[in-house]
């Protein structure tokens, strides 16, 4: 699909590394995700690499695709659906992991294959309509916010089953999981305490609601081994794997 009528911006930045570097971080990234993994006795297999791509050049995306790498996390609309269009890879799996805007609801569905940061029920029942026209099922996880006062995203625990309940119920949504994003100034052993609190809370919600929710997405370059080792199922790193963004 075309996306013509978006305004392109330049974020093709200065900062890039070459692809053999690339591809020599995203194998020490997976290397190390696997061995942290089995070191809590978890298959290699249950801790997924979202590779986060917001401001890296799509040259970037393609050398680690053409490597077998398929789930990539953005966050700016425009500059996900222009990716899209320069790669025309179809079988690359694309994450929204950004705050989104009700009325860019609609470049979600099908472009997309899963919506990381729902905190919103009238954003859900957006995507939900778009998702219904579209004719596929959109996943969604939704983000918790610890009540951080750093904190921008996500909805308190207390509010949780409540928006839980809503989405459920939204044909073109399918409720996956939790995700959660630690303000960044905490120190590691807290970090890891939230994680620990964002899978008591998905069990209390899984029981609540008598849905599975297998995903937990928390953890990026800073605090991913705390996050494995609290439970996580999908693991968002972006530095570690693609060097600084060059904004
Ligand atoms: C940018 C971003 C990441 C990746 O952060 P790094 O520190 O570069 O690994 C992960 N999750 C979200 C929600 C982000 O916005």
């Amino acid at each position: 699909m075309k996306h013509d009528n978006l305004e392109d911006r330049d974020v093709e930045g200065s900062a890039r590394i070459d692809s053999r570097e690339l591809i020599r971080r995203y194998e020490q990234t997976r290397d190390t995700v696997a061995e942290i993994a089995a070191r809590h006795n978890r298959e290699p297999g249950d801790v997924r690499i979202i590779a986060v791509s917001k401001y890296q050049p799509t040259a970037a995306l393609r050398t680690l695709a053409g490597h077998g790498h398929l789930d990539f996390g953005e966050n700016y609309i425009q500059e996900a659906l222009r990716k899209q269009d320069e790669l025309e890879l179809p079988e690359l799996r694309w994450h929204y992991l950004g705050r989104l805007q009700r009325n860019k609801a609609k470049f979600v569905p099908g472009n997309f294959t899963m919506f990381h940061a729902l905190d919103d029920e009238l954003l859900a029942s957006s995507l939900q309509l778009r998702s219904k026209t579209h004719g596929g099922v959109l996943e969604v996880l939704l983000q918790v916010n610890f009540g951080q006062e750093t904190q921008k995203g996500g909805v308190l625990p207390d509010q949780l089953p409540n928006l839980a309940e809503k989405v459920r119920r939204m044909d073109g949504l399918a409720l996956r999981g939790l995700m959660a994003l630690p303000p960044f100034s905490l120190e590691l052993p807290e970090k890891q305490r939230l994680f620990s609190e964002l899978r008591e809370l998905r069990d209390k919600l899984q029981t609540h609601l008598g849905l599975p929710l297998p995903e937990l997405s928390m953890g990026t370059t800073d605090d991913f081994p705390q996050a494995i080792a609290e439970g996580a199922t999908m693991v968002r790193i972006g530095t570690r794997i693609f060097g600084e963004r060059s904004r």
